[in-house]
């Protein structure tokens, strides 16, 4: 049989890095095997469902690389449409078919009911099972005429059923935790249970690669399998990302960050702790919406930003718009993403895409949970940006600029970003951190690095020889990095100083700090005018 994957994001949010690694996984698994790797979007719940949320998600997945063969926009005779909304006639013909196996059938009961037959089953501490009720046509006839809708469940077994979990080895449900399951939502859309193994079997799908968290709906989809006497796929459940202190990652995570931020601001200003009316106005947030958040009514990631904005405080990165904000590039978080939970059998960390292909093995996936390492991520990017050619870092840099509007090369031509690029590649992890490195091109410093104003400029006559750099660079007929270097060197020759003491003074001067790329490069970068305009001032400024 050939090697069929596919990822099936349900598009109720953005995606996350537990979907990219679920999504990577499959297509590393499908590349290897020389089959192919599908997209589903799976948008059967109507409530959570959205088309923006669907269309950010084929954007990340396109801003990762990972290309789907068979998916929307890559349509394929015999397998489409790739929205399960619109699949409902196929769902319908095999519902109808188990209504007339004897496989399925209608329920009537209303909300109430069956939150009646539950509360009943908690106060004999039993787990709620549903319970078949036998209806005559009168019934349902009644039931009919008053409104009622019926959904469809599905008969489950009476016997044990066994997950044979391609990773975890077997993992079984005994019969009396099957449940009959809803197939067929009131709205007629079915479950995600049932369009799932729809889908995956008349998709032809030969593996289904997931994360944990579906492992014991697994069983659910077996009972499906069965009832229709369809041969189930493989399956193999991937581990839970955590966080460093071993919680489950999430994005729920960013909602904590803010809510707890926003206590200590509460607490600071001596606030009642249950008015949240100054937050909400400080952020353009309602006061209903803000309220909600704080009771942990919702976890809402708009209202997480807008606080964090407000307060200053840094939210974890865990959706794709993150890094990709955070100026990650593509190819770094990919290969981040594939050593979580999976190794190549070897040492190597940094291995690009086609080496992972050559060394995926689904047996070398990890039982346990893996750990997302932030530090270690921007420590591989870096590494990226090192080894990329200017050119597609440049590529890169435009891309991370169309997400983020404040970065101080906004507007800039690719030219004059690829010279800072060029300047800043072997010292930057992120393009986020490029903006604050670089930001004293931008604007000129204002506040004065204390100490480095006292070393370099102040003490072992500084300012004089800032003086004398000034005039002899303000002389040059041309600003090239080159000549600007051969005048610096030959100002340490002339006057008997080590380079530094050309170079520190400069540094102070141009920048307000000790720090920056080399001192010609940075010149050179700057300009004339700005430069001998900077060197000027902090020569004013700093004058005994
Ligand atoms: N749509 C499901 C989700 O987003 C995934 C289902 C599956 O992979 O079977 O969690």
């Amino acid at each position: 049989m050939s090697v069929r994957t596919r990822f099936a994001p349900s598009p109720t949010g953005s995606l996350h890095v537990g979907g990219v690694r679920t999504a990577l996984f499959c297509l590393l698994h499908a590349r290897r095997h020389g089959g192919r790797f599908l997209l589903r979007i799976e948008d059967t719940d109507r409530a959570r469902s959205t088309e923006e949320a669907a269309e950010g998600i084929l954007r990340d997945l396109r801003w990762l690389g990972l290309r789907w063969d068979e998916g929307p926009g890559a349509e394929q005779a015999g397998t489409g449409p790739y929205f399960q909304a619109q699949r409902l006639d196929l769902y319908n013909a095999v519902i109808d078919q188990l209504l007339a196996s004897g496989h399925a059938y209608e329920a009537w009961d209303t909300h109430a009911e069956l939150d009646a037959e539950r509360a009943i089953a908690s106060a004999a501490k039993l787990n709620f099972r549903y319970v078949r009720k036998v209806l005559d046509a009168d019934t349902i006839a009644a039931y009919r005429a008053a409104g009622r809708t019926p959904v469809v469940r599905l008969a489950a077994p009476r016997h044990d059923l066994h997950v044979e979990d391609e990773i975890l080895g077997q993992v079984t449900q005994t019969a009396d935790e099957l449940d009959d399951i809803v197939i067929r939502k009131a709205d007629g859309f079915p479950t995600y249970h049932f369009a799932v193994v729809i889908d995956d079997y008349k998709m032809g799908v030969s593996l289904v690669l997931r994360g944990q968290e579906h492992l014991m709906n697994t069983h659910k989809h077996l009972g499906i399998y069965e009832a229709l006497n369809w041969a189930p796929p493989k399956y193999a459940h991937l581990p839970l990302i955590a966080n460093p202190d071993n919680t489950k990652m999430s994005k729920r995570d960013k909602a904590k960050t803010s809510r707890e931020a926003a206590r200590r601001a509460q607490v600071e200003r001596k606030g009642d702790p249950k008015d949240w009316s100054w937050l909400a106005e400080a952020t353009g947030r309602t006061v209903d919406d803000l309220a909600g958040f704080m009771a942990k009514q919702h976890d809402s990631i708009a209202t997480a930003e807008a606080i964090a904005a407000f307060l200053k405080v840094k939210l974890p990165m865990i959706e794709v718009m993150d890094f990709r904000k955070g100026g990650y590039l593509p190819e770094a978080l990919i290969n981040y993403m594939a050593l979580l939970g999976w190794s190549p059998g070897d040492d190597r960390e940094v291995l690009p895409f086609d080496q992972m292909v050559a060394a995926w093995d689904l047996t070398r996936v990890n039982k346990t949970q893996a750990k997302f390492d932030a530090e270690k991520l921007a420590w591989m990017n870096g590494e990226y940006i090192k080894k990329v050619d200017l050119d597609t870092l440049t590529v890169a840099h435009t891309s991370y600029l169309d997400v983020a509007p404040t970065s101080p090369f906004a507007g800039m031509p690719a030219e004059r970003r690829r010279a800072f690029l060029a300047l800043y590649q072997p010292r930057i992890a992120t393009f986020a951190e490029l903006d604050e490195a670089a930001r004293f091109f931008f604007v000129r410093p204002s506040t004065w690095d204390a100490k480095a104003v006292q070393k370099h400029l102040l003490a072992d006559g500084g300012l004089e020889r800032l003086a004398l750099i000034r005039d002899a660079l303000a002389a040059l007929p041309e600003w090239s990095a080159t000549d600007i270097q051969l005048t610096l060197d030959g100002l340490a020759a002339s006057h008997d100083v080590k380079l530094g003491q050309i170079a520190q003074p400069l540094r102070v001067a141009l920048t307000g700090t000790a720090v920056s790329p080399q001192i010609h490069d940075t010149l050179a970068l700057l300009g004339r005018t700005e430069s001998l305009d900077r060197l000027k001032a902090a020569l004013s400024t700093h004058a005994r």
